[in-house]
C-alpha cells in the first residue's frame, strides 16, 4: 500500500530525499512521453524525470540498443578498450564545434562538473573559480562550492576558491528587472527584453569585474555557466552578456565551461547546445542527464590541449563509459536524428511558450513566461507590479492540481515558494479541517 511504500522509505532511505506530491506518485512504468503509476494512472511527464529523459522513456530503438549491448559485454573497465566507447566518443564529439573533441566520460553531472574543476585547475595552475548566484552544478563536495544556492549546500568543507557572480536575471534581478516587466514573450533570442539590448547586462558584468578584481585577483582558472538556469528557475540573461563575459575570464587566463546537463542535447529547440544561443564558443562542455536518455551517463569534453593537463596523474573511474551506456548514448543520438527531437523541441517548444504567454496576460498571478524550445519556466506571482512571488501554499497547490490533472512539471527558483513551505502549505490545508469539522479545535505548530 501506499502507508507501507512511505513507512519503508522513511526507513530505509534518506531523509534528505525530497518527495515530491503531498500524496507521492509511485511511478511503475514509462513509454515516450506518457508514465503510469501502480494503480494505472496515467501522466503525462512534462518533467522528463529531472529535465533528462530527452528521446521518450523507455523508447524501443534506445531499449533495444541496451539489450543488445547487455547480451555482449555488460561491463569492463577503462583499462581494457571497447568498441563502443570509442565509437560513441567519435560520435558525440562530432556533434561539438571546433576543437572539443576529447572525452571523458562519468556517471552524473555532479561528477562531470568535479573533473571539469580539476581540469580547469590543472590546466591554468590558477586556483579560483566562478559561476553564478543561484546555479546548480552538482552535489558533491567539490561541486557544492560552484551550486551557489543555500538550499543544496551544507556547512562542510567545500568550496575553497569559488566565487559567485550575480545571476543575470532579466526577470527580477538586482539589475534585470524594472525595463523587462512588460516585455513581449520572446521566442528567438537569450533573453525577454524588449529593447534589443538589455540594459542591466552592463550591470551584471561590471558585478563579474568586481567579483574578479576583489576575490581572485589577477587570474581565474575557470567560469560556469548554464546557457539557461535550470534549477534556478528558468533564468535567462541579457542577450550578449555570456559573450562579453567569456572574454573576460579569458583575459585572466581562465577557461570557459558550458555546464549543458539540462540545455543541452536540443533541449532548447533553436541550437544542439545552449551556447550556441548565446553564440559562443567554451573551452569545455559538461553533459549529463539528456545524453543518456535518464540511463546513467555523463561526460565532460574538451579541447586536446586541457585534456593534457590530466596526463600529470592517473584519474581512474570504475563506471564510466560504461559498454552499455556508450552504446545507450549513441542510440539517442541517432534517435534524436531519425525522430527530429530538436526540431519538436522548437516547434513544440515555441507553440508552448506563447500559449503560456497568453495566460500571462489573461491571470494576474503569472507574473513572467519564458525560455526556450521545451525548457519553459512559468513564474508566479501576488503583484505583477511589485513581483511579490506567490505565496508557497497557493504555488503548490496549483502545482498539485496539475498533478490531479496527470500532468508532472517541476519546479525551481530560490525565492523560497517552491518547496519550503509545505509545512505551511500543510498548516493551512489542515486549518480547513478545523473549519469544516467540529472537533477540530485547533490546528497549530510550524514547518513541518
Ligand atoms: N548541472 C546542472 C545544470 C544540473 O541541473 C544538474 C542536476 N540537476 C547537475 C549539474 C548535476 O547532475 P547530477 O544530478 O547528474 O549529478
Amino acid at each position: 500500500s501506499y502507508e507501507d511504500a512511505m513507512h519503508r522509505r522513511k526507513t530505509n532511505l534518506t531523509p534528505a530525499l525530497l518527495t515530491y506530491y503531498k500524496k507521492p506518485v509511485m511511478v511503475y512504468q514509462g513509454h515516450m512521453q506518457w508514465l503510469w503509476d501502480v494503480h494505472g494512472q496515467r501522466y503525462l511527464d512534462l518533467f522528463a524525470g529531472i529535465v533528462t529523459v530527452s528521446v521518450g522513456h523507455c523508447h524501443p530503438k534506445v531499449k533495444e540498443a541496451a539489450k543488445e549491448q547487455l547480451d555482449l559485454l555488460w561491463h569492463t573497465t577503462n583499462v581494457y578498450m571497447h568498441p563502443p566507447i570509442h565509437e560513441y566518443a567519435e560520435k558525440l564529439t562530432s556533434y561539438l564545434p571546433g576543437d572539443l573533441k576529447v572525452c571523458y566520460f562519468t556517471n552524473s553531472g555532479s561528477e562531470a562538473n568535479d573533473l571539469a574543476l580539476l581540469m580547469a585547475r590543472l590546466h591554468t595552475g590558477s586556483f579560483d573559480v566562478i559561476s553564478f548566484r543561484n546555479a546548480y552544478h552538482g552535489a558533491s563536495p567539490y561541486t557544492m562550492g560552484l551550486t551557489a544556492h543555500s538550499t543544496w549546500t551544507y556547512n562542510v568543507a567545500s568550496g575553497f576558491g569559488h566565487h559567485h557572480t550575480m545571476n543575470p536575471d532579466v526577470y527580477r534581478g538586482l539589475w534585470g528587472g524594472a525595463h523587462c516587466r512588460d516585455s513581449p514573450v520572446q521566442t528567438d533570442r537569450s533573453c525577454s527584453c524588449a529593447a534589443g539590448e538589455c540594459m542591466a547586462k552592463d550591470m551584471y558584468l561590471e558585478q563579474l569585474h568586481e567579483v574578479l578584481r576583489y576575490s581572485t585577483g589577477k587570474r581565474v582558472a575557470g567560469f560556469w555557466a548554464e546557457a539557461i538556469q535550470g534549477v534556478g528557475g528558468a533564468i535567462q540573461y541579457p542577450k550578449g552578456f555570456l559573450k562579453e563575459a567569456f572574454a573576460m575570464i579569458r583575459e585572466r587566463g581562465g577557461i570557459c565551461i558550458a555546464d549543458e546537463v539540462q540545455t543541452g542535447f536540443g533541449r532548447l529547440g533553436s541550437h544542439f547546445w545552449g551556447f550556441q544561443t548565446h553564440d559562443v564558443m567554451p573551452d569545455m562542455v559538461v553533459m549529463a542527464k539528456g545524453i543518456g536518455n535518464g540511463y546513467p551517463l555523463a561526460a565532460v569534453v574538451t579541447t586536446p590541449e586541457i585534456a593534457q593537463s590530466m596526463t600529470q596523474a592517473l584519474h581512474l573511474n570504475t563506471f564510466g563509459g560504461n559498454p552499455v551506456a556508450c552504446a545507450v548514448g549513441s542510440a539517442v543520438l541517432d534517435v534524436m536524428e531519425e525522430d527530429s527531437t530538436q526540431q519538436n523541441s522548437a516547434d513544440v517548444g515555441t507553440y508552448f511558450l506563447l500559449e503560456l504567454a497568453r495566460l500571462r496576460d489573461e491571470f494576474s498571478i503569472v507574473g513572467d513566461v519564458r525560455g526556450k524550445g521545451l525548457m519553459i519556466g512559468l513564474e508566479l506571482v501576488k503583484d505583477k507590479g511589485t513581483k511579490e512571488p506567490l505565496p508557497g501554499p497557493d504555488v503548490i497547490s496549483i502545482w498539485e492540481d496539475i498533478k490531479d490533472m496527470g500532468v508532472l512539471i517541476g519546479k525551481g527558483g530560490f525565492y523560497g515558494n517552491n518547496s519550503a513551505d509545505v509545512g505551511t502549505y500543510f498548516l493551512l490545508e489542515l486549518a480547513r479541517l478545523r473549519d469544516e469539522f467540529s472537533i477540530v479545535g485547533d490546528v497549530r505548530g510550524k514547518g513541518l
